[in-house]
């Protein structure tokens, strides 16, 4: 009876353990988990990377947004080495560009929000990072590359991609809220509390933003009115509890504001509605934080992506991944709890990092790269070329005249040979990537016999490629897409 009761017993614990080792692993990596099953399902047919060969407006990493999250993840991926496009959006640098002095970014004084953001531009962009003006307008996370367009009706195929689209802070549309934005009306009070001290400021709101901003400034303000309303506030009784510890932290409720004045300058008075009796009144602030909520901008996933029940992209936890694999988001669009410039650039470079590796993982490397090259996206590329034709020496002289320091490639054909018809679309599609750094004309060698013995023409299809008034090459044979890529570009570059 004894035996059985220690073997029930070292059963039991033995199961406990079990059951908490299991459950402990759950808790650590559960969205780690979820992510490693949809990829080995699709892995092996859905993530082919034969599939990238001949695919035109590739983007190996696409970074959607502009501010310091989507800018750091795409200086990590550039840093890297992978070609990286940043599809700047609506509101290029973010909501930062928004804002007036930043004293908290780390490392750094007192410093404009625009500069911040300029700054990391351009450090993302020295690594190669192609900044493009345009909107993501929709993505296809049903085919892979991923295929995204633009508003302005570009399309990219896109190996992995980093959300970093942001939130909309919800606003009044109140008079005067416009006029005095970022000089006394704001929306974070962990930015712009210090500039309060000694102030009389409002929080308008009654959810636990409200009141995390209310505790916030209640260290500098002399004091805080957080303005309901309603007659009741929405946030936790803990929050509320919290908010009127602070001496100086009073609620009102059934207020709003009707008016925002000030003196040109900068906010001095608001006028306030009592949304019960329509009483109107006027008070004195120096301050109005707008604490009625965000909106993270994910009308383009929604239904796509795993979203948390605040409506934020559902990521990690200790990795930025989204539950698509090769999809990070980082920043306020996946951040419902800190949002900050700097966890923003933190998470980013997590973002990055995590991009990096996935596409490694992938079996994505430099000399991939170099390969496909010349079917990446480019801004340049969108023009179709057409060759013009050439019939004589002069005109030849003309060309080289006009031609600027670019390449001048003269294409001899035959109208009667179809390796030279076959030539001419790739030597548009290779041209139309290089723009105004290499040119190229067609000749007929049945006709322009003075082109054909000048450059001792043998046979057709010929190319000649011409730098700075001289021969820089010859080629004598059918080309790809890829190989005259190739070539030409390594004759730009020839010093
Ligand atoms: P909420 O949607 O919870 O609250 C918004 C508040 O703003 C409500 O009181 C709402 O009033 C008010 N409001 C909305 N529009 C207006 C308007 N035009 N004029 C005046 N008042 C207006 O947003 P929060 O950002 O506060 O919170 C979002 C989520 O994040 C919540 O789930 C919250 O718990 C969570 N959170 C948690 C924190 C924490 O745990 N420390 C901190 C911050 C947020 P009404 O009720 O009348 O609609």
């Amino acid at each position: 009876m004894k035996k059985y009761t220690m073997v029930k017993i070292t059963v039991c614990i033995g199961a406990l353990l079990l059951a908490l080792l299991l459950g402990v692993k759950e808790l650590i990596y559960p969205r780690n988990k979820q992510v490693q099953e949809t990829q080995t399902i699709q892995e092996q047919d859905f993530f082919d990377l034969k599939k990238l060969q001949g695919k035109e407006n590739l983007v190996p990493f696409l970074v959607l947004g502009s501010g310091p999250a989507s800018l750091s993840a795409a200086l990590y991926g550039a840093r890297a080495k992978i070609m990286t496009v940043v599809l700047r959006g609506n509101k290029p640098g973010g909501q930062l560009t928004g804002t007036s002095f930043i004293e908290n970014w780390p490392g750094v004084g007192r410093i404009r929000g625009t500069e911040v953001m300029q700054d990391l531009k351009e450090q993302a962009a020295s690594f190669g990072a192609m900044m493009v003006d345009d909107v993501a307008d929709s993505i296809d996370f049903s085919q892979w590359p991923y295929k995204v367009t633009t508003e302005e009706g570009k399309m990219m195929y896109a190996l992995a991609i980093m959300i970093g689209t942001g939130s909309t802070p919800r606003r009044l549309y109140v008079p005067g809220e416009e006029e005095y934005w970022g000089r006394g009306v704001t929306t974070c009070a962990i930015c712009d509390a210090p500039y309060h001290k000694g102030d009389h400021v409002v929080v308008i709101g009654g959810g636990d933003s409200a009141m995390e901003e209310a505790i916030e400034l209640s260290a500098y303000a002399d004091k805080v009115s957080v303005l309901v309303r309603s007659d009741t506030a929405k946030a936790s009784p803990n929050m509320i509890e919290r908010a009127l510890n602070s001496s100086n932290v009073e609620i009102f409720y059934n207020k709003a504001i009707a008016e925002i004045k000030g003196n040109q300058e900068h906010v001095t008075s608001i006028e306030v509605i009592d949304t019960k009796t329509q009483e109107i009144s006027d008070w004195d602030v120096q301050g109005v934080f707008l604490g009625i909520g965000q909106d993270p901008n994910t009308n383009l996933i929604k239904g796509k992506l795993d979203c948390t029940e605040f409506g934020h992209i559902a990521i990690g936890p200790k990795n930025q991944h989204t539950s698509q694999p090769g999809v990070v988001a980082a920043g306020d669009v996946s951040d419902d709890r800190y949002k900050q410039a700097g966890v923003a650039a933190g998470d980013g470079i997590k973002a990055g990092l995590d991009v990096v590796w996935w596409l490694s993982e992938l079996g994505y490397n430099n000399q991939m790269q170099e390969q496909l090259e010349p079917f990446f996206f480019s801004q340049r590329g969108g023009k179709k070329v057409e060759l013009e034709e050439i019939e004589s020496l002069q005109e030849y002289e003309d060309v080289l005249y006009d031609a600027q320091g670019a390449v001048v490639m003269l294409d001899f054909f035959t109208p009667y040979c179809p390796s030279c018809m076959h030539m001419i679309p790739v030597i548009e599609w290779v041209i139309s990537k290089f723009e105004d750094k290499a040119v190229c004309y067609k000749v007929d060698a049945s006709m322009a016999f003075d082109l054909v013995k000048s450059f001792n023409v043998p046979d057709v299809p010929y190319l000649v490629f011409i730098k700075d008034g001289k021969v820089v090459g010859k080629v004598k044979k059918e080309m790809t897409r890829a190989e005259l890529y190739g070539y030409l570009k390594k004759i730009i570059e020839m010093k």
